[in-house]
């Protein structure tokens, strides 16, 4: 049977990495660390989540706005509203809620954030300085994965490394994080043209690592998994009343060595890295 790996300690000891870092900033001038979210339109799920972000802000002493902005909000709007946050010296970290309303480009709006503020590390040119190994605000999800992979000690050293999933906030940027020379993973990632080729099965059984970041409830068959492999679940799915992830929890905690659980696994060291991120970018703000 696998250990479980909650997400909880692991948070918990980013708390205290916040805590140095904000205790070395402040000796170098930065008074405040402020998140600013921006909302757009209603959605329940969007507005616990920034109530909960506002709460563990404020439980770390980082300052926390949000803006919720009417539904029927244009473009330009955001962009501009976005940008006054941009400039004001007292914001230092932008969340951009998603989903937007439909009419709205969030590709464009995104883009729209000035980098340094951006700390859910969403804007190109943060994940551009990924592909070059360059690191500064890393996308919250794909860290707190391989933050995960790190806190067991694994060695991550040509180990065959499989990623279910390429959207550009997950699956890409963990690729990349766990190609960095200092993990040095071999990882394969697969997508629904896997599925389609009928190859899932076979790449998730070749994997010492698995990260499975679909979005598709139970998908990932508990047979599959490779005994002794590191299973990291990052999905978050509704099903009735009951949450679950992208694997088949009990059958694959039969074979793996170690899987986190959902909830209580990934999602508890993302929410945690997003205020780490934002101790991140005032720092870097202060440095240029
Ligand atoms: P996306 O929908 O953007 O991407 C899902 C990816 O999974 C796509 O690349 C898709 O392939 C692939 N995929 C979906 N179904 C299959 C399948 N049957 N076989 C193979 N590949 C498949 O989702 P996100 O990356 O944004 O999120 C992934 C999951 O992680 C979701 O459950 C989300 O709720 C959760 N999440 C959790 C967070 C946390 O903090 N725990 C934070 C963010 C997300 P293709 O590209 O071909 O369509």
């Amino acid at each position: 049977m696998a250990e479980i790996l909650k997400g909880k300690p692991i948070a918990d000891g980013i708390s205290e990495q916040i805590q140095q870092r904000l205790a070395e900033l402040q000796t170098k001038g930065v008074q405040r660390v402020s998140i600013a979210a921006v909302q757009v339109g209603e959605d329940p799920a969007t507005e616990v989540y920034v109530r909960n972000q506002k709460k563990q802000a404020e439980k770390h002493g980082i300052d926390h706005q949000h803006h919720h902005l009417p539904p029927e909000t244009t473009q330009e709007q955001l962009i501009a509203f976005i940008g006054k946050l941009n400039t004001d010296p007292s914001v230092t970290g932008i969340i951009l809620q998603t989903p937007l309303p439909k009419h709205l480009n969030t590709w464009a709006a995104q883009c729209s954030i000035a980098f340094r503020k951006d700390i859910e590390g969403v804007h190109p040119e943060n994940l551009g300085l990924l592909v070059y190994n360059r690191e500064r605000l890393a996308p919250c999800t794909a860290l707190a994965a391989v933050r995960m992979i790190q806190s067991i000690g694994v060695n991550t050293v040509g180990a065959e490394t499989v990623i279910v999933g390429r959207s550009a906030i997950v699956g890409k940027p963990a690729a990349l994080l766990l190609l960095e020379r200092k993990l040095s993973a071999t990882v394969t990632v697969c997508h629904t043209g896997t599925s389609k080729a009928g190859k899932l099965a076979e790449h998730v059984g070749r994997a010492d690592i698995l990260i499975a970041a679909m979005g598709s409830p139970q998908a990932v068959k508990g047979e599959w998994i490779k005994r002794g492999a590191v299973v990291i679940d990052v999905g978050v799915n509704q099903v009735g009343d009951q949450m679950v992830g992208d694997v088949e929890f009990e059958p694959a905690a039969e074979r793996a060595a170690v899987i986190t659980p959902v909830p209580g696994g990934v999602g508890t060291v993302t929410t945690r890295l997003l205020l780490y991120n934002a101790v991140e970018a005032a720092a870097w703000q202060r440095e240029n």
